[in-house]
Order: C-alpha cells, then sequence, then structure tokens
C-alpha cells in the first residue's frame, strides 16, 4: 500500500539513536521542522533501556563520561539534575584470577605472579627498543600490541580479549581501532598501568566517576525524544528502505510501516543508520565500487542475556570482564549497582553480552537455549543459584559494532568520497559514519550537523576539547 507524499520538512532523519536524536532535538529548538524516522519501536538505538516487569537493563551497561564540557553540560542539562555519579567497579576474571580494573599493582603481581610480572617488563622493553629502530608502521591490532606492549602481555591478555570482541584474528584488526576509543585495549593499558604505571597511557576509559540516569541509559533518548514535541514527527516502526536522487540532492526517502509505505521529503537529510544500509538504499545505484566498499563493512553483532534474580545482590560490581575464550560471554553487568531502579526491591539482575555476527550459533538459539547457556555459565562462576533465577530476556542487536578490519578506512574513504557530492545530505553517528563512537561522539556529531543547518541550533557548538573532532580527523 502506498501512503503518498508527506509534507516537504527542514530535516529528514534517518535513525532515533543518539546522533539522530540530538540532531533533531535541536532543530527542534531552533523551530526547525523534523521527521525522525526509526526502524524500532522505542527510540535511543543502542543506547536505550529495555524495562521488563519492573526490572531495567541497558543493552549493556552504558555510562556516560566525556571530555566534552560543552556536551557534559548538555546532557546535565537535559536530564535536569536527575542523574546518579556512579563509582565504577569493575573487575577482570582472568586465569581463574579476579583483577581490580583499573589494575593495583599489588593486585597485578599477586594475579600473575612475580616472575610472569617480571617477564612481561623484559618483553616490553624489548619491544620498545625494537621500536626505535623500526621504521614501518604497524597495520594490526598484534603488530602495535606487541610493538606497544610486548609478546607475552599480547598472547595473555590482548588476543583472547580481542579475537572474542571482534571474531577475526587479531593480525587483521586493523590499528585505526586502537588509535580511536577502545574499551578493550584500555583493559591491556590498565595492566601496563598496573605493573609500570610511569609507561601507562593515562586514558578516559580509566576513569572512576560516571553520570547515570536513574531508570537507565535510555532516559537521554526519551529526554531528547519529548524535546522534539512542537516542530517534528517522530515515526517509530517505520524502515528507510530508499532514498532516491538526482542533480546532486537527495530528493525523497522511502520508508515502510508494516505494509504501509510513504515516502517524505525535506530540505536536507541526516543519516544514522548504517553506512551500508544508506549505500544500498541509493537510487539511482552508487558505482559498482562504492557498493563493493559498503559490502566490504561488516559489523559486529550482539546478543544481550537479561537474567532476572530473586535475591537483593550478587556483585558490588559495575562491570565484570571474562576475556577468556572458554567462558561463551565477553562482559557481565549487574543494572542494580548503577542505580538502585533498576529492580524491584529485594531483586537484582545480571546481564550478559555475547558478541557475535548474525548467524553464529548464538544468534540463532532460541530464548530458552541462550538462557540455559547463560545461566550456566553464570552458575559455573559462582555467581549465581539457577534456582533464584526469576525470569530471562533475550536481545538480539544488530550493527554493535562497527568491525575494523584491515583496508577499511580505504573503503569509508571511497564511500565517502562519493557522498560528498550530495549537497544536502550529511552522515552522523556510529553506524552513520562507521566509526567507533562512544555516546558523547555521537551525540556531537548529531549537534555539529544541527549547527550546520541552523544558527540557533549552534547555541551548543563551543567546543572545548572536542574528541570528536579529533576522530573526525582520523576519518
Ligand atoms: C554493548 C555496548 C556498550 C556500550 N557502552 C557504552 C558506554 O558505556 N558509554 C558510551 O558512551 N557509549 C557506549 N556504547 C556506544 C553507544 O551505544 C553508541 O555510541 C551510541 O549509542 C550510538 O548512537 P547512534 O545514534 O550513532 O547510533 P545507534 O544507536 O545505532 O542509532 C541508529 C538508529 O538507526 C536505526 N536504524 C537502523 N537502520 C534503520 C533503517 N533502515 N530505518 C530506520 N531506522 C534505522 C536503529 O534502530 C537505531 O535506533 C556502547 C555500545 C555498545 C554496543
Amino acid at each position: 500500500m502506498h501512503g503518498g507524499t508527506g509534507d516537504n520538512c527542514d530535516a529528514v532523519i534517518l535513525g532515533g539513536g543518539l546522533a539522530g536524536l540530538t540532531a533533531g532535538y535541536l532543530l527542534c529548538q531552533a523551530r526547525r521542522s523534523v521527521a525522525l524516522i526509526e526502524r524500532q519501536a522505542s527510540v535511543g538505538g543502542l543506547a536505550r533501556t529495555v524495562e521488563t516487569k519492573g526490572f531495567r537493563f541497558d543493552l549493556g551497561g552504558h555510562r556516560f563520561i566525556t571530555c566534552d564540557a560543552t556536551l557534559d553540560a548538555f546532557v546535565r542539562d537535559l536530564l535536569a539534575g536527575e542523574y546518579l555519579e556512579v563509582d565504577r567497579s569493575s573487575r577482570i576474571l582472568l586465569g581463574n584470577n579476579w583483577f581490580h580494573y583499573p589494575l593495583r599493582p599489588l593486585n597485578a603481581l599477586s594475579g600473575f605472579g612475580v616472575s610472569t610480572a617480571v617477564k612481561i617488563l623484559c618483553d616490553y622493553a624489548t619491544e620498545r627498543a625494537k621500536a626505535c629502530i623500526h621504521s614501518t608502521p604497524p597495520v594490526s591490532l598484534e603488530d602495535w600490541v606487541v610493538r606497544h606492549y610486548g609478546r607475552r602481555l599480547f598472547l595473555l591478555y590482548f588476543k583472547d580479549y580481542s579475537e572474542k570482541v571482534w571474531g577475526i584474528d587479531c593480525r587483521n584488526i586493523a590499528t585505526e581501532w586502537i588509535e580511536q576509543r577502545v574499551q578493550g585495549l584500555s583493559l591491556g593499558v590498565a595492566i601496563v598501568n598496573a605493573i609500570m604505571p610511569r609507561f601507562g597511557a593515562a586514558r578516559s576509559t580509566l576513569a572512576t566517576r560516571f553520570l547515570y540516569p536513574p531508570l537507565g541509559i535510555g532516559q537521554i533518548a526519551e529526554r531528547l525524544r519529548q524535546g522534539m514535541h512542537a516542530t517534528s514527527r517522530v515515526l517509530n516502526n517505520t524502515t528507510v528502505v530508499r532514498l532516491d536522487h538526482a542533480a546532486d540532492r537527495i530528493r525523497q526517502v522511502t520508508v515502510r510501516n508494516g505494509d504501509q509505505t510513504s515516502i517524505l521529503s525535506g530540505e536536507n537529510y541526516v543519516s544514522t543508520i548504517p553506512l551500508q544500509s544508506l549505500i544500498t538504499a541509493l537510487q539511482p545505484r552508487p558505482p559498482a565500487s562504492v557498493l563493493a566498499a559498503a559490502s566490504r563493512l561488516r559489523s559486529r553483532d550482539l546478543v544481550v542475556v537479561a537474567v532476572m534474580l530473586d535475591r537483593p545482590r550478587v556483585t558490588e560490581h559495575t562491570w565484570i570482564y571474562l576475556p577468556e575464550s572458554k567462558i561463551p560471554f565477553g562482559r557481565v553487568h549487574e543494572p542494580t549497582n548503577w542505580s538502585p531502579q533498576m529492580a524491584p526491591a529485594g531483586k537484582t539482575l545480571l546481564v550478559a553480552e555475547y558478541f557475535c555476527f548474525r548467524g553464529d550459533t548464538i544468534w540463532n538459539r532460541t530464548t530458552s537455549e541462550a538462557t540455559r547457556l547463560t545461566v550456566d555459565g553464570l552458575e559455573r562462576l559462582g555467581l549465581i543459584d539457577k534456582r533464584d533465577v526469576l525470569n530471562s530476556v533475550v536481545l538480539r542487536i544488530p550493527n554493535a559494532y562497527p568491525l575494523f578490519e584491515v583496508g577499511f578506512k580505504q573503503h569509508c574513504e571511497h564511500i565517502q568520497d562519493y557522498l560528498d557530492q550530495f549537497d544536502n545530505l550529511h552522515v552522523a553517528g556510529r553506524g552513520g559514519t562507521f566509526s567507533y563512537y562512544n555516546m558523547d561522539h555521537a551525540m556531537r556529531s548529531g549537534m555539529d550537523i544541527a549547527a550546520g543547518l541552523s544558527a540557533r541550533a549552534a547555541l551548543w557548538q563551543t567546543t572545548e576539547v572536542g574528541p570528536v573532532d579529533k576522530m573526525a580527523q582520523l576519518g
């Protein structure tokens, strides 16, 4: 069925994650008319919070932290003081040892043993000496880590965790991933920091406190959505299927809601949907080389299993990292340690993250199979007793992480060169730009686009630190 052509608005925004919402919110505040199209029933994208029978959880715990002072003020203002300052308490389980994260020197020494710690140091010193005479830049994660931290630390920690997160050999993971903000790397940096504090890099990911809304990270998206009322339409359950262009401009977008198809048009188009989806939606089709480049960009997907428990608390930690391949999930978090309002009184929940590709065994497991695997795993780790399990929710999240395979950058550049021809198309966000953005980067990219489209929206433009600017330079 055809729903006809929508009114022309100032901006059509594709995707209702934080990047699209921030752009939409600021444009609405500047009295611009906006149509925002979101495939899911709710907004927030990767940064949404799911609620079921009084239990709440993010799609993998989301902490808000930023070096961008303007953005920080924007988020605090948006939440109108309704946020918690949470102390980070993380643990890494490695070889039957629980390590503090950030690591503490004594904990590291007792966990690794003095002789391993000494070998790590010797390896590190050797590689640093070799680095002075290396002239070729490292190409892969393996090259980079061995060169910076030594092979022993690479084998001890980086290899298993990186391959678990990314699902490919470390020799095929591009170094650009390291140059951006990398959670996995920071674990390794934490190890180096603990054993050799003078050499380890200080990073914001090692910060010990973060901002968190009491009802979950999705509150940020909800506030942005609420601020969009006056001049906007937010179309949920609606998928972008086609973008028509002519004479270097996007002319209209075709969207589908169930069996209803409709057409919307606007002066400008802000795309935050995955870059690959944008390229395949364009009509006339982009040149074959651009389609080929887009098809080579892969994303890592995620299965999240939340297990609700009839007990007040399991741990006192915000995150538990599980790098070893013998444990099927890579990370666990307990939302009640982020905010007590994430579960009914006297109850708690654990949320396990499985990094995977669509079509992997875990992706195709039924809810009861995925629950059983998770509950067994958590019980084997000594965290829970099966008898306490009340309920579970299994979610499959496509395009959770852009996968930085060696060579991806050239594909991105080729695609960007092609997209540059469109005067009224602006890409933003994590999947939209195929960048390893955190929430603050995603929001900042939405802000920058809004500022480019409206002087009033530029109010929040004063970038004091601008990590996104830096990331943009990295491409
Ligand atoms: C497990 C995990 C943990 C994370 N933890 C943190 C953290 O602690 N701190 C932090 O700062 N960041 C964290 N992040 C990163 C953060 O989630 C993202 O940077 C941010 O949410 C990206 O927002 P976005 O709007 O760019 O993209 P998205 O959230 O991906 O939004 C894109 C939107 O487009 C929609 N869409 C896709 N295709 C279509 C289509 N064809 N039609 C219509 N709509 C479509 C999607 O449904 C989605 O809502 C984490 C990410 C993951 C996966």
